[in-house]
């Protein structure tokens, strides 16, 4: 071109032949990037003509002629040229001389742009959408920390070269890259083998023409709907390392080498399509799988990594669809930072493969935990079950829950990364936004429903805390912890009577119920206020269906004593075999001359034959049905002192014992008597302001003096004129009573019983007993002072 134009040079003389200088003026040089190795100079010129230009950049000359542009190639992007410009006429003239300085950038530098450093610093390389670069040169191999999009795109980033094995996606500008870690605490910018960028429309591609594939030991592989989608997780090559002929051979029989990477494929897209909403979210690609075979006992291994292997045992070749499918899942899951493995997290990530059995159908309801196993983060099926039920079972499905579940364990999540794991996330996850512990609550129960249990029992109140469930006919001897002594509340889910025993082996104080009871503390039977908690006296438990009664005694006879006395048999007894004491009474002899004379009335070994008749006596005077006896005694002991100065005995239901003193053996005479008198209180409500309320304690009283009377035994005779007030209690209150049930104008066969029942807080919702309430249980509905007055006159 020099050459070239040197042959433009031309003089031009003036007309008159003198020698005019030529002039021309050079303007507006512009130097314009075209692309970062060219530069587009432009100039204008007004003037004489045959000027030539000469154009320099950097003192070289890249350009001689009398055109008005140039385009200047060869350059180097990041570089600063200065150009100048002169024209030049034949006769030696010049014109001006112009200059500009142009710094070469590329105009189109790419659509990211990735950093060595954090911070967008250091060594910068471009790429482009629908770029992919499978090989990473220095000093980018191992080391790239920061990204900077340009335009909207995906860019997808691989720990393996050629787009395999993990990888990342990224979407937004991020400088430091390097805190995510996607497992075994791997720093990403060390991993990144390879990438590609995408428009932000991309999708990965569909498989189509799916099929599901039969196992030579009759397993399948099925088609998920959706795993079409997951053409991503295809495997394209199953490397084989066999250290255990026979377990391969046994592989093979199942799965033939040929058919490894299509069932493999499909598997990891079943996998996928389970664990993931889009292929995009899938953080692990593997593009080889290593089998490795070993005899070594177990059944699958799993490595994850730039070299993923299964390592499959004899153990696996069992149910081989099963245990491939565990090994994908652990292959494609995300795994959460490694300092946060709790036992919730664990159980998280194993439910999640147990999860994927069942939505493949290589689990099903028969694999469920009986009534839903414990604790929901107990892992595996338990906690697979639990997400099955919430996924696909509860009252509100949520069918997004697995997947989203699965995205907080995320860590690529910015919203997650570098967080601790919380259980919240199963309360976000769910349609109705339910907390996980009671989420559980829920389940079990329905499990419990679906295994056929008719009670469930709970160690906290409202339905909380552990639970285990029993079926009609279930009996309980020993409840195991934390159960024991802390059964607090208890669901009846199909029609029931529930009874739950203050002793070991069905013996001891009972509560009945028929229905539930969100907190079993609140019901209160006895007097002593120590020990007015159920829950913590459960301690063994028995379940019926509604129709059950307790058996009749038969045979039943009366008992004679050394002195002539009997215990009698009272009409309806047989009823009350709830009450037959299981074991003979223990004797605690501090007098022994009182045990001297109660034993020549009543042996020792006659002890058990008496109580029991008179528990039986007692029962029948106070209760319609023997499922409202409150309280059942293994043994009743029988205490010998010299130091009782008030009663002939003491009873308590607590701790289920008699006391005899020496007034026993004078007091009303009679030891059946007394005896009966006594029992009656083992048996009878004894509500909690007995000995602070003067009706009350005339009541259990004469309740208790009653007794002896319908059984025709020898008592106090009756006061005269019937006494001063009705509520004096004993004699005088139980002749009263007597009068109302069996000799006034109108009986009322039921007061004793009635009136038994009103001072059972079991019966009376709390309401504090007053003799007013005598009106509501009289066949005429008198208040107690004018049955009072009528007694009296007709006495
Ligand atoms: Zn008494």
């Amino acid at each position: 071109m020099a050459l070239s134009a040197r042959r433009l040079w031309r003089g031009s003389a003036a007309s008159d032949g003198s020698s005019e200088p030529l002039t021309g003026t050079i303007a507006n040089l512009t130097a314009t990037v075209e692309s970062a190795s060219s530069v587009r100079l432009e100039w204008e010129y007004s003037g004489d003509d045959g000027v030539a230009f000469r154009l320099t950049r950097d003192g070289v000359v890249v350009y001689e002629g009398d055109g008005l542009s140039f385009v200047d190639t060869g350059l180097n992007a990041g570089t600063t040229y200065t150009y100048e410009i002169v024209g030049e006429f034949g006769t030696g003239d010049v014109t001006n001389t112009v200059s500009e300085s142009v710094t070469v950038e590329d105009p189109n530098p790419g659509d990211i742009e990735w950093y060595v450093d954090i911070d967008y610093t250091g060594a910068k390389r471009p790429a482009r959408i629908d770029e992919r670069i499978t090989v990473l040169d220095a000093p980018f191999d191992r080391g790239i920390s920061s990204l900077k999009v340009v335009n909207p795109c995906k860019i997808y980033a691989y720990t393996g070269q050629n787009f395999s094995d993990a990888v990342i996606i990224l979407t937004a500008s991020e400088k430091n890259i390097g805190h995510r870690y996607y497992y075994d605490n791997q720093i990403w910018n060390d991993a990144i083998r390879s990438y590609e960028v995408r428009p932000t429309g991309w999708k990965w591609p569909k498989v189509n023409n799916q099929v599901s594939y039969n196992l030579s030991n009759g397993e399948s592989v099925p088609v998920l709907a959706g795993s079409e989608h997951f053409s991503n997780c295809n495997v394209h090559d199953v490397a084989v390392d066999v250290r255990d002929q026979s377990t391969y051979n046994t592989f093979k029989g199942i799965i033939s080498d040929n058919r490894r990477s299509v069932i493999f494929e499909q598997l990891s897209r079943d996998v996928c399509s389970v664990l993931f909403h889009n292929p995009d979210d899938v953080p692990y690609r593997i593009h080889d799988i290593h089998l490795q075979f070993e005899n070594t006992p177990g059944t699958i291994t799993v490595v994850r990594g730039e070299y993923p292997r299964l390592i499959l045992r004899p153990g696996a070749m069992s149910a081989v669809a099963s245990y491939l499918t565990a090994g994908l899942v652990r292959l494609y899951q995300h795994y959460l930072y490694a300092y946060q493995a709790t036992n919730i997290t664990n159980g998280v990530s194993s439910g999640f493969i147990d999860y994927v059995r069942i939505e493949m159908g290589i689990y099903d309801s028969s694999d469920r935990p009986d009534g839903g196993g414990s604790p929901w983060y107990a892992g595996n099926k338990t906690t697979a079950f639990f997400f099955d039920y919430i996924q696909n079972h509860a009252p509100t499905p949520s069918p997004n829950f697995i997947k989203d579940l699965h995205a907080t364990f995320d860590v690529r999540n910015p919203d997650i990364g570098g967080k601790a794991w919380d259980k919240r996330a199963i309360q976000a996850c769910n349609e109705r936004g339910i907390d996980v512990d009671n989420l559980w609550r829920e389940y079990k129960l329905w499990a419990y429903k679906q295994d056929g249990y008719d009670v469930v029992f709970y160690n906290g109140k409202e339905y909380y805390g552990d639970s285990f469930g029993i079926r009609h006919g279930d009996a309980s001897n020993l409840i195991a912890a934390p159960f024991r002594e802390a059964v607090r509340s208890v669901r009846v889910i199909n029609p029931s009577k529930v009874y739950m025993f203050s002793q070991k082996n069905q013996a001891g104080a009972v509560m009945f119920t028929k229905k539930s009871i969100p907190d079993m503390y609140v019901p209160h039977f006895w007097r002593d206020e120590a020990w007015t908690a159920w829950a913590y006296r459960v301690m063994s438990f028995r379940v019926r269906p509604l129709s059950w009664s307790w058996p009749k005694i038969n045979n039943q006879s009366n008992i004679r004593m050394n002195d002539g006395s009997v215990t009698k048999v009272k009409g309806g007894s047989n009823l009350y075999d709830v009450v037959t004491l299981r074991a003979n009474p223990p004797v605690d002899v501090d007098d022994t001359t009182v045990h001297n004379q109660v034993k020549a009335i009543m042996a020792d070994h006659m002890l058990k034959k008496h109580f029991d008749q008179a528990s039986r006596n007692a029962c029948a005077i106070l209760h319609d049905h023997a499922d409202e006896v409150d309280a059942r005694h293994y043994t009743v002991k029988a205490w010998y002192n010299s130091n009782g100065n008030i009663g002939a005995l003491y009873a308590s239901k607590l701790h289920s014992y008699v006391a005899f003193t020496p007034n026993a053996m004078t007091y009303r005479g009679r030891l059946a008597s007394v005896i009966a008198h006594e029992f009656v209180h083992l048996y009878q409500a004894a509500p909690s302001n007995y000995s602070s309320n003067v009706s009350v304690t005339a009541v259990v009283e004469g309740i208790a003096d009653y007794a002896t009377i319908v059984m025709n035994m020898p008592v106090n005779p009756r006061p005269a004129g019937g006494g001063e007030r009705w509520n004096d209690g004993y004699a005088t209150t139980a002749y009263f009573f007597y009068y109302i049930t069996h000799q006034a104008p109108v009986k009322s066969p039921n007061f004793v019983k009635d009136l038994n029942r009103q001072l059972d807080p079991r019966y009376n919702n709390g309401r504090t007993w007053s003799a007013v309430y005598i009106t509501e249980i009289n066949a005429r509905h008198m208040s107690v002072e004018a049955l009072w007055r009528e007694y009296k006159a007709w006495l």
